[in-house]
């Protein structure tokens, strides 16, 4: 019962989240006007405006002029839903499951506001990284390695505090390296092009923030893996791509949703693997 609550809740709010993505990289407002037809303007009516069962009714087109609709939306809408429940059944119900649902629905927004027009806008990363920070105080960061290093100094943190601080050095270290590495590509790199844009660098932040430092180096490594694993086949296959530009922070975006839903699964078993955990 709890479950199809939760698909629901994704539906709908995936439906918003497909407003997020198509408004807020060019400024406008998520609340006003109503949604339109891109093609003949015309307002969608509320009965054509359900999730994914619309879409389906109206074959991908829109009833007035027949443009077709992106698939872009359908996916988004069963993707949250499919991504919340998972996190339901990961969480249970509780504070947990309300940051995770949190932060996986803004980094869809991310992932796709990248992927669509290059932007990772920092109306989305700025209150994301507030509330992040806020929501420590309740539900616990991993604060390694810095807790564990100021107990080897003798140092004790207050447990209040442990929290929060992870979450701040998850900030520094992935916010942080994500700039040094922009600053040294533009350095080095002739100062032609900026390889990486400072939306990532907010999005690295922001999942530091959620994070805390061990998994905020693996989403980094997936996204790179994952960046490498789709982009070098097809430059390799198709010239075209070569000069593609990326979108980077889809990527690092991805690798965060699965970092979130399975991360400390994978992170305990490289540790023990690699005789760090017993
Ligand atoms: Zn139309």
């Amino acid at each position: 019962m709890s479950y199809l609550f939760v698909v629901l809740f994704g539906l709908a709010f995936g439906s918003f989240l497909n407003v997020c993505i198509a408004r807020l990289p060019l400024g406008l407002s998520v609340v006003r006007p109503r949604s339109e037809c891109p093609r003949c303007h015309h307002p969608i009516r509320w009965y054509d405006n359900i999730p994914v069962l619309s879409y389906v009714l109206l074959r991908g087109r829109c009833r007035d002029c027949g443009e077709p609709i992106s698939l872009m939306y359908p996916v988004v809408e069963l993707g949250t839903a499919g991504l919340l429940l998972a996190a339901f059944r990961i969480d249970g119900p509780g504070l947990p499951f309300v940051r995770d649902a949190f932060l996986i629905m803004v980094l869809i927004v991310l992932v796709f506001t990248d992927l669509t027009e290059r932007r990772i806008p920092h109306r989305v990363t700025v209150p994301a990284i507030l509330i992040g920070l806020g929501s420590s105080w309740f539900v616990p960061v991993d604060s390694r390695p810095l807790v564990q290093l100021l107990m080897h100094w003798g140092v004790p943190l207050p447990p209040a505090l442990t929290s929060f601080a992870g979450a701040v050095t998850g900030a520094i270290v992935g916010g942080g390296l994500f700039y040094g590495v922009g600053e040294a590509f533009y350095y080095f790199g002739g100062r032609r092009k900026q390889y990486l844009g400072f939306g990532d660098v907010m999005l690295m932040l922001l999942v530091g923030v959620y994070f805390g430092v061990p998994l905020t180096l693996m989403t980094i490594l997936l996204g790179s893996v994952l960046g490498s694993v789709v982009a070098l086949p097809l430059e390799f296959l198709n010239p075209r791509f070569r000069r593609f530009a990326w979108p980077y922070g889809s990527f690092l975006g991805a690798a965060a949703i699965y970092v979130c839903l399975r991360g400390n699964v994978l992170l305990e078993a490289y540790l023990r693997w690699s005789g760090f955990a017993t």
